[in-house]
C-alpha cells in the first residue's frame, strides 16, 4: 500500500488500485496514491454529510479548529515540503512558503466576521439576517499550488460551517494527502476528507447529489464542465479558471528599473500561475530596452531540480504541459517570431524548458491568443493606449492585468479600463488573504478570500418575526 493515505472520516484509508505519481525533474514515477473508488467517495460524502450538524453548531469552535490547523501545517512544513517539490517541481524554497503561506490562509480566515444582521426591530417586526452553511463542499484543485489553492477553499468552506471533500490533481496527489493527514488531530472526523483519483473522480465528486457545492480552479474547459455538471442539481459552483493576463508597460518607465519585476511577474513557477503575465505590451520607444533586459535575465536565471538549493525556476510540472509550451513557441517561430532567450527544452530528461522571451509576434498567434502556462513570454509593442488598451481586452479571458508607469494616478485610472477581477499598477500577481480574487469572463465565476470568498461558503436565511 502507497504510504500517501487518503483521509476519511477521520481515518487514514488506503486503496485497491493505485496511480503513479511522476518526479517532473526526471519524468519517473516516484510514489503512488490511491486511486479512490466511487464506493469510497461516497463514504467519505455520507461521513461529511453526518459530520454536519455537530459542526454546524459552534462557530466559535469552528474558529479554534483553523487555528489549530494553521499549527499543524506549520508543524509538518518540512516534512511535506520536500514532497511538494518532487511531485510538482517547484524550488524547496517555494514550496516551503506555499506551506507557511497556506497556515497564514488558515490563521486569517479564522478572523474573518461571520455574524447574523439585524435588519429591522421596531413593535411590529423582528427582521434578521443569518448566513447559513451550504452542506458539503467539494473542492477540486489543479497542480499548479496545490496546497494553498486547497486552503483557500477549505479554511473559508470550514469556518461558515460547511464540510468539505478535497479532490487534488492527479499530478499533485501527495501533498494534498499529507495536507490530510495534517489536519486529522485537529479536526473532527468527517469534517475534512481527502480522496485522490483522475479526472474521472471530479466527475463523480460533481455529480454526487449530497455535494451542494463545487469550488473549482482549472482550466477552462473543465470550469465548463463543471457548470454543466451542477446545473442538473443547481449545486453552486466557484470557477477560479485560466488567465492570458496582459501587462501594459507605458514609456515613462526606466527598463533597467523595472525589468526583473516584469520577468518575475510572468516567469514565477514556471510561469505555471493563472495571474502570470502571459502577453506584454510595451509602448515603442523603451520596447528595445525592455527585452533586452527581460532576455538578459531569462539567460541568466538558474533553472534546474526544485531539490537543488541553487534553482530559481524546476521544472514544467508534467509532460503534457511541456508538450505544450513547446508546440506553442515552435508555433509561434513557424510565424516569424523571433527568439531573443531560450526557446528550447533544457535536459535530457525531465520537464525543463529555458525561461524563453519572444519577439516578433502578435494577436492571432497561438501563444499570444492562448493561455501558455509555462516559460514563454510575447513581448510586443504598442504605439497608442486606446490600441493597446483594445488588444489586452480583446480576448475571453479576464482574470488580472497590469499597468506599469511612473504617474501613478494615470496608472490607476487606465488600470480601471481594463477588463479583469484585479487590475495591478506597477505589480502583479499580488494577492492577499483580506483581498478578494475572481475572473471575469472565461476567467470564472465568483470570488475567493475574505469576506466575500467566506460569503460564497453561505447562503442567506431570513428569520421575519411578527411580534403579534
Ligand atoms: P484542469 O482543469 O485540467 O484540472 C483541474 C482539476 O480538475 C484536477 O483536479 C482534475 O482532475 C479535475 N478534473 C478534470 N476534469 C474534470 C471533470 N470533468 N469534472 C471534475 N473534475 C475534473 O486544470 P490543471 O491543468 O490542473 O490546471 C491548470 C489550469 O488551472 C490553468 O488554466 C490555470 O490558469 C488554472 N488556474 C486558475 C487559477 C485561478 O485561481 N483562477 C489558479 C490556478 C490555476
Amino acid at each position: 500500500m502507497s504510504p500517501f493515505t487518503m483521509t476519511i472520516n477521520g481515518a487514514a484509508v488506503g486503496s485497491d488500485q493505485q496511480l503513479s505519481v511522476l518526479d517532473p525533474a526526471t519524468g519517473r514515477p516516484f510514489a503512488e496514491c490511491p486511486d479512490c473508488s466511487e464506493a469510497q467517495l461516497d463514504q467519505a460524502v455520507r461521513a461529511a454529510k453526518a459530520a454536519l450538524p455537530a459542526w454546524q453548531g459552534d462557530a466559535e469552535a469552528r474558529r479554534a479548529a483553523l487555528l489549530k490547523c494553521a499549527d499543524a501545517i506549520e508543524a509538518q512544513a518540512q516534512a511535506i515540503g520536500p514532497v511538494l517539490t518532487q511531485e510538482q517541481g517547484k524550488p524547496l524554497g517555494k514550496a516551503l512558503e506555499e506551506l507557511y503561506g497556506a497556515a497564514l490562509w488558515f490563521r486569517s480566515t479564522a478572523a474573518l466576521p461571520l455574524e447574523d444582521q439585524l435588519l429591522r426591530e421596531d413593535e411590529h417586526f423582528r427582521v434578521e439576517l443569518r448566513r447559513r452553511p451550504l452542506g458539503v463542499v467539494a473542492g477540486i484543485t489543479p497542480w499548479n499550488f496545490p496546497v494553498l489553492l486547497a486552503v483557500w477553499k477549505i479554511a473559508p468552506a470550514l469556518l461558515a460551517g460547511n464540510t468539505f471533500i478535497l479532490k487534488p490533481s492527479p499530478y499533485t496527489p501527495l501533498s494534498s494527502l499529507a495536507l490530510g493527514e495534517a489536519l486529522r488531530e485537529a479536526l473532527p472526523p468527517g469534517v475534512f476528507n481527502v480522496v485522490s483519483g483522475g479526472d474521472q473522480l471530479g466527475r463523480w465528486l460533481t455529480a454526487h447529489p449530497e455535494v451542494r457545492k463545487i469550488s473549482f480552479t482549472g482550466s477552462v474547459a473543465t470550469g465548463k464542465h463543471i457548470a454543466a455538471a451542477a446545473a442538473p442539481d443547481l449545486k453552486r459552483v466557484t470557477l477560479e479558471l485560466g488567465g492570458n493576463d496582459p501587462a501594459i508597460v507605458l514609456a515613462d518607465n526606466n527598463p533597467e528599473k523595472i525589468a526583473e519585476k516584469l520577468f518575475w511577474s510572468a516567469f514565477a513557477n514556471s510561469g505555471q500561475v493563472c495571474v502570470a503575465v502571459k502577453r506584454l505590451y510595451v509602448e515603442e520607444p523603451i520596447f528595445p530596452a525592455v527585452v533586452e533586459a527581460l532576455g538578459a535575465i531569462a539567460e541568466r536565471v538558474k533553472v534546474g531540480p526544485g531539490s537543488a538549493a541553487d534553482s530559481e525556476l524546476g521544472p514544467l510540472n508534467n509532460r503534457a504541459q511541456f508538450d505544450r509550451v513547446s508546440e506553442l513557441v515552435d508555433d509561434a517561430r513557424s510565424h516569424g517570431a523571433k527568439v531573443v532567450a531560450g526557446g528550447k527544452p533544457l535536459a535530457n530528461e525531465g520537464y525543463f524548458y529555458a525561461p524563453t522571451i519572444l519577439t516578433d509576434v502578435a494577436e492571432g498567434v497561438r501563444l499570444v491568443d492562448e493561455e501558455q502556462f509555462g516559460p514563454a513570454l510575447p513581448v510586443m509593442s504598442f504605439k497608442s493606449v486606446d490600441e493597446v488598451l483594445g488588444r489586452a481586452n480583446g480576448t475571453h479571458f479576464g482574470l488580472g492585468g497590469s499597468i506599469w508607469t511612473e504617474d501613478l494616478d494615470r496608472g490607476a485610472a487606465l488600470a480601471r479600463d481594463l477588463d479583469c477581477g484585479t487590475a495591478w499598477v506597477n505589480q502583479h500577481m499580488n494577492l492577499a488573504p483580506d483581498v478578494p480574487f475572481g475572473g471575469v469572463k472565461w476567467s470564472g465565476i465568483g470570488y475567493e478570500n475574505g469576506p466575500w470568498g467566506l460569503a460564497a461558503f453561505t447562503e442567506y436565511q431570513v428569520i421575519n418575526v411578527a411580534k403579534q
